[in-house]
């Protein structure tokens, strides 16, 4: 088989805070998000699908959230971490493309900033980056401003 694909999900909840980072981008807004690294559902998203692509688990697995070590840990540390294990290595990433669902807050103006960091973490052309911003139409807890979803889907070749 030549060719894999791996999809991923993530969802943190937002509370009252100064803000939050999405893509390994600083999102200043009068939000936070819940979580035990720096919550970047984007990249955890991202992480999960690298690691399904190649049936190596998910990010939890490999980074329990109940070990001190990754408290408050930038998410890129987990991108390096995962591009890096010896599942991957036999595997180039072809191109990736990320949902983000958030009510809140605003990010298209940080979109161009998040898509230019995900170039840069995963060392791919402007063309093999997707990155897109819905809100939820205010339905659920999306849409009621208490969460942010990310998806993300992968495509991996064969070195
Ligand atoms: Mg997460």
């Amino acid at each position: 088989m030549s060719q894999r694909v791996g999809i991923g999900y993530d969802i943190h909840r937002l509370e009252p805070g100064d803000g939050i980072v999405l893509a390994n981008c600083r999102i200043p807004c009068p939000y936070r998000l819940v979580a035990h690294s720096d919550g970047d559902a984007v990249l955890h998203a991202l992480c999960d699908a690298l690691l399904g692509a190649v049936g190596a688990g998910d990010l939890g697995e490999h980074f329990p959230d109940t070990d001190p070590l990754y408290r408050g840990r930038n998410s890129a540390e987990f991108v390096h971490l995962v591009l890096a294990l010896p599942a991957l290595e036999a595997w180039r990433l072809v191109n990736l493309d990320v949902n983000i669902i958030a009510q809140a807050p605003r990010l298209s103006e940080h979109k161009p900033g998040m898509r230019r960091r995900l170039m840069e973490l995963f060392d791919l052309g402007p063309d093999a980056v997707g990155l897109k911003a819905r809100t939820n139409e205010t339905c659920d807890a999306v849409g009621a401003k208490q969460a942010i979803q990310a998806q993300a889907i992968v495509l991996l070749t064969h070195r």
